[in-house]
């Protein structure tokens, strides 16, 4: 494979900002995968960003796909949100005390969300998925939970386990760190296979609190799960007296506000989100009915607390961004966007006969490099087939287009892409691609 066709842009400045950083942050970043390790080159250090646009320190502009790893539905710099942050900050950033905001921003939910009868906001999806695991615990009286293989959920010790992009892209599967003892409580087996939920069922009777699925996995790839598996394991853990815990962190008002849910039409038991509801700002939450909520203190024992919980300045944020989305055909134009721009993308494909497809839901997609055109499960992924994302992600960037650094990681489009947008980078891609096959 040739790696690129045009000339690498400039990444002076950013390969300077990133020496300084490694002195100062473990692999100069603040969260792992920023750091490039799996694509070509340094990582670009952002500067800033406008609706689909980003900018970096050497003054490279890009459209943006990775979009802050979903928060950024409605873009960068939205009129609205940032007036809402702006009208806050005069007033306070914290108080450590409960504010209206925090009302308005769960009703903005609750009503729009019938999955959820009561909720309760922490500051990233990790607490929240991390949270939810300990209220199922409490509640269920029970101990072990079971996860599944390719699924991330924040990086809680209990959830390290085969968890996904950021330590498959490293080569591991599970992190160093976490005790014997913990992992032992979390059972991981393969998405989208039946027997193994009835196996392990048999094998731990009356012990497993919760089984605990991202809404449609999409830290590995996306791997759309069938309908008919997701009410298998609605009805098989019912049965057992186990939780259900839907975490939507990518999911929840991506795919509109009841999110995976609603798409698979069940009711999950706890469900968790992040990213969009805090319009760009540290935001997650964790919901479920009155009666499962009530274990939670200071009305039940499973204690949980927050000093940032319900931060006011992210709670404007928030409830300016789902005031937007709350609109009348607002998911369904994203939606049909999206369609639009991936069956471009798919004829092309087809066209040249690539080994290539994209599968997508809503406005999220991802570059599966395989002949397999419906992969639901990690170890369907061939790790080789990472080496023709980095050479895609390298020409990508070259030709001003932004997707994470990653080959695990999906795409995001947002309503601020606009047509323009998304015909260049429907031509980058296919370039990008001529190059790759
Ligand atoms: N759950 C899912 C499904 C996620 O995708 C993520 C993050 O990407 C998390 C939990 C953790 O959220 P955070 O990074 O805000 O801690």
């Amino acid at each position: 494979i040739m790696t690129t066709s045009t000339s690498d842009i400039s990444r002076k400045k950013s390969a300077e900002l990133f020496e300084k950083a490694k002195a100062y942050f473990p692999g100069g970043v603040n969260s792992p995968v920023r750091a490039f390790k799996s694509v070509y080159g340094t990582p670009l250090f952002i500067e800033r960003g406008d609706k689909a646009h980003l900018w970096d320190a050497d003054g490279n502009e890009f459209i943006d796909y990775c979009c802050s790893w979903g928060p950024l539905i409605l873009g960068h710099n939205n009129e609205e949100i940032r007036e809402a942050v702006q009208a806050q900050l005069g007033k306070g950033l914290s108080f450590g005390a409960p504010t209206a905001l925090e009302n308005q921003l769960a009703e903005l939910i609750l009503n729009n969300n019938k999955k959820i009868e009561k909720i309760r906001f922490v500051s990233s999806g990790t607490e929240a998925v991390m949270s939810a695991i300990r209220l199922a615990r409490g509640y269920t009286k029970r101990d072990k939970i079971v996860k599944f293989e390719g699924c991330y959920h924040g990086h809680s010790d209990s959830l390290l386990v085969k968890a996904g992009s950021g330590l498959v892209t490293f080569g591991e599967t599970s992190s160093a760190g976490v005790p014997q003892a913990f992992a032992d409580e979390t059972i991981v087996i393969a998405l989208n296979d039946k027997k193994a939920l009835e196996q392990v069922f048999a094998d731990f009777p009356g012990q497993i609190a919760a089984v605990i699925i991202e809404g449609v996995p999409a830290n590995n790839g996306l791997l759309i799960q069938d309908k008919d598996y997701i009410h298998f394991l609605r009805d098989i853990t019912k049965t057992n007296g186990s939780l259900l815990i839907f975490d939507e962190v990518i999911t929840g008002f991506r795919l509109g506000f009841e999110g995976a849910s609603k798409y698979y039409d069940i009711q999950p038991d706890i469900l968790t989100y992040g990213k969009i509801i805090g319009g760009g700002m540290p935001v997650g939450a964790y919901g479920a009915s009155h009666e499962i909520m009530g274990s939670i203190s200071p009305d039940g024992a499973v204690y949980q607390a927050g000093t940032l919980s319900g931060n006011p300045v992210a709670m404007a944020a928030g409830i300016a961004a789902l005031s937007i989305l709350a609109r009348p055909g607002f998911y369904e134009g994203l939606e049909k966007t999206t369609q639009a721009f991936v069956e471009e993308l798919r004829a092309y494909i087809a066209e040249k006969n690539y080994e290539l497809n994209i599968s997508t839901i809503g406005s999220i997609f991802w570059f599966a490099f395989s002949s397999n055109a419906n992969i639901q499960r990690a170890d369907e992924i061939d790790p080789t087939s990472m080496e023709k994302y980095k050479v895609m992600h390298r020409e990508l960037l070259n030709r001003g287009i932004y997707f994470g650094p990653s080959g695990y990681e999906v795409g995001f489009i947002s309503a601020a892409h606009t047509e323009e947008d998304l015909k260049t980078t429907l031509t980058a891609i296919k370039a990008a691609l001529d190059l790759v096959f």
